[in-house]
């Protein structure tokens, strides 16, 4: 079924637009969070009704397609009354029409104290590393130079050896309350103390170092770990290594970039690396063992009789264990070039003829 606007509001569907005003009035008065007995549901309950029918070109509208909210996938999912404008607003509540009043963003808290305090920036930065970081990952120690908490008071911007007393702005309490008038009447908010940041108390001084902010420039040693399988232009996220936020605020994220520097020897292929070897043109008609880099050193791969340029060679679970993309250990592919001699001795020569006359 779907939510009963006029019963919510306690009103006939012949009832005038002044009556559910009234009504809205009431019933937002004894239910509002902040009043004993109040009750947070049932007042967004009144409030979503009100929203609605409080709106004679939204309350036409419900009163036309009311019993198919259901099939709408009801509050908030009005995707099929999208463009008429009845939409609008329906997603929980207009803050623009009665949510000041109310000091919503208090209320909807939870409960949970809402500190005035800002959080660190997040930092940017890059970091070359080589081929080989890249593949098998590494520790590494960088050494920031940045916004940190103030080591002398804590990141508190309180003086450590001045007296806590209570904040007289809200004597102890962490909070203030303020009326205000509104043309459905008088309403008390309670926000956060600003004085305190909802603590209650409050020291007497100011730290010196950083002059009450809790923020001072500190160079900090980080360590992390390069990823195994990184790819060039990805980043990691290093949480709360960002800088300090203010007096008890978070710190922002470190993001590194990194950029993984072209290799001589060594490309990337998903998970194998591909290499090339160079093999004589006897080499590849007889077959020989040679010599091939790894990144792990050099091993000997058997080259057959008769290979030919350009064939390619399994060097098995040589390749990258990639640990942020998976897919599992890769092989090394040694690309066998077949090198023809430019220069030749007179022996070489007949040799060579005589191989051609066949
Ligand atoms: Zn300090
Ligand atoms: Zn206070």
């Amino acid at each position: 079924m779907a939510k009963d606007y006029y019963q919510i509001l306690g009103v006939s569907k012949g009832a005038s637009q002044d009556e559910v005003k009234k009504a809205f009035r009431e019933l937002a008065h004894k239910h509002h969070p902040d009043k004993q007995g109040g009750n947070v549901d049932k007042f967004k309950e009144i409030n979503e009704a009100y929203q609605v029918l409080g709106n004679p070109e939204k309350r036409q509208q419900y009163d036309q397609f009311g019993t198919t909210f259901d099939q709408a996938g009801g509050p908030g999912g009005f995707s099929g009354f999208d463009g008429s404008g009845f939409a609008n607003g329906f997603n929980g509540f207009d803050f623009n029409d009665i949510g000041d009043i109310f000091g919503f963003g208090d209320i909807f808290g939870g409960g949970k104290k809402r500190k005035k305090v800002k959080r660190g920036k997040d930092i940017q930065m890059e970091m070359e590393i080589s081929f080989r970081e890249s593949v098998f990952g590494e520790e590494k120690i960088l050494d920031l130079y940045k916004p940190s908490a103030c080591s002398n008071c804590g990141g508190s911007g309180d003086d450590p050896t001045s007296k806590i007393s209570i904040c007289v702005n809200c004597n102890g309490s962490g909070k203030v309350r303020a009326i205000q008038k509104t043309f459905l009447g008088s309403f008390e908010t309670v926000t956060v103390c600003p004085k305190c940041q909802g603590e209650g108390k409050k020291a007497e001084k100011e730290c010196r170092e950083c002059r009450g902010s809790g923020v001072t420039r500190a160079s900090k040693k980080i360590k992390f770990k390069i990823p195994a399988g990184i790819i060039n232009g990805e980043a990691i996220r290093l949480s709360g290594e960002g800088e300090a936020g203010g007096k008890g605020g978070e710190p922002g994220d470190l993001f590194i970039t990194f950029r993984v520097k072209v290799d001589r020897d060594f490309r990337r292929d998903g998970n194998n690396i591909l290499t090339k070897a160079e093999i004589s043109f006897t080499q590849a008609a007889l077959g020989d063992k040679i010599e091939v880099k790894t990144l792990e050193g050099a091993v000997m791969l058997a080259i057959p009789a008769g290979t030919q340029s350009g064939q390619i060679f399994k060097l098995k679970g040589r390749g990258i264990n990639d640990t942020v993309h998976g897919g599992g250990l890769g092989d090394q592919l040694v690309e066998v070039i077949v090198i023809t001699p430019t220069r030749i001795s007179r022996r070489q020569r007949e040799l060579l003829e005589e191989l051609g006359r066949d």
